[in-house]
């Protein structure tokens, strides 16, 4: 196995921590830890690649350095939608293990974590983490406890409950959820799988970031349209890139990083619009899209720098809206998308009709997920 991880650091504050404990947040102000590898260009020369496994895992070197816990996640199809745009592509993450990209990001976190001795893995989840850790908990032979809101669709409930996992529905939101593991964690010996509260799901969804690069054959999209609740694939993605350049894959340009999230629950939009770092709690969280139904998020501060840097975008969409573009790129292009892949579409054509997106551009739409786990909404 290359060990090619140097270390972590704290990505608000810069504090040093060492790879080989089980680490959650930085001691100091509780932001969100980053994993450093070894970027120097002999690290990993991207021709190898071609010869790798079909998985996430192919970019093993700049990952954590542990055997994989995998169901086959990642490497998934990037499709060329001119019914939409001409130079539109849909990355389908609907194809993952449990339905969804939430496998890339426990993949990688159920690794480290049974590597370094968990065994009792906890996570708060609005829909698709839950069974996503479930399944990986499942496969690792490790204990699985997941919150999830009452109203989460019933698909997510059913699925964590199959795969094993303790479920107990929480009468509130994500963050409630979130609330009660934290009450319990320590009386009950659980490690808290919490999106950017430990560091290695970013570092799973961020091999979305490098999957795009290597479908495009090392060149990055204009635009990139990704919908945003904890902001864990957009912030991975950028992670991904700036690994790239240091390695001498890419040069410094970057796509426009736009997030969409849903009228009814868009703290990250609030912000960008009000011109904050920081993204205070939306009240009254209401979405279909239960993965956008994050009303806090611990990450906002990354998504929204790289959002700027990046002279991106910040957009929200309606239910109705995102409800109807999903089934129009079910109907059109095959693909059973999520009302959060559906969101993506609907910011777009609202961004082209802005000027924000143009007729030459290279825009990708995220399909986070999977039109089944959401039949109350789609039917
Ligand atoms: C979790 C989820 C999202 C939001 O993902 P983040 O990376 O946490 O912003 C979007 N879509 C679906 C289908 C999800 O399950
Ligand atoms: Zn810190």
């Amino acid at each position: 196995m290359p060990r090619m991880i140097t270390g972590l650091h704290c990505t608000f504050c810069g504090r040093q921590y060492e790879y080989g404990q089980l680490l959650t947040v930085c001691e100091e102000d509780s932001r969100p830890l980053y994993a450093d590898y070894d970027l120097s260009p002999s690290t990993l020369d991207r021709a190898v690649l071609k010869d790798r496994e079909n998985s996430m895992w192919r970019y093993r070197e700049v990952m954590p350095p542990v055997p994989p816990i995998s169901l086959g996640e990642g490497m998934t199809p990037l499709y060329h939608s001119p019914m939409f745009g001409e130079r539109w592509y849909i990355k389908d993450e609907s194809v993952n293990p449990t339905a969804s990209f939430k496998a890339r990001g426990m993949s990688a976190a159920v690794s480290v974590a049974k590597h370094l001795g968990a065994t009792k893995l906890a996570v708060p989840s609005a829909g698709n983490a839950g069974g996503a850790l479930a399944a990986y908990a499942a496969k690792a032979g490790l204990e699985a406890h997941v919150f999830m809101p009452a109203d989460t669709p019933k698909a997510c409930i059913v699925e964590a409950q199959c795969h094993g996992a303790d479920v107990r529905l929480i009468d509130g939101l994500i963050n409630d959820c979130a609330a009660e593991i934290a009450k319990l964690r320590d009386q009950e010996g659980w490690f808290d799988m919490s999106t950017l509260k430990e560091p290695y799901r970013v570092e799973g969804k961020k091999t979305m970031g490098y999957e795009l690069a290597e479908a495009l054959e090392w060149r990055l999209p204009d635009v990139i349209v990704y919908p945003a609740g904890g902001g864990t694939g957009l912030v991975g993605m950028m992670k991904a890139f700036d690994e790239m350049e240091r390695m001498g894959w890419i040069d410094g340009r970057r796509p426009k990083m736009v997030a969409v999230q849903a009228e009814g629950c868009a703290p990250i939009v609030t912000a960008f619009d009000q011109g904050q770092r920081f993204a205070e709690l939306f009240p009254n969280a209401h979405t279909a899209a239960s993965g956008l139904r994050v009303p806090k998020a611990v990450g906002d501060f990354i998504m929204l720098d790289a959002i700027r840097a990046t002279q991106g975008f910040a957009i929200t969409v309606t239910d109705p809206e995102m409800i109807s573009a999903a089934k129009e790129i079910a109907s059109k292009t095959g693909i059973f998308a999520a009302p959060e892949g559906g969101a993506t579409l609907a910011a777009a054509r609202k961004l082209t009709s802005r000027g924000f997106i143009q007729p030459q551009d290279l825009v990708v739409l995220f399909n986070t997920g999977s039109g089944v786990k959401y039949i109350e909404a789609l039917a």
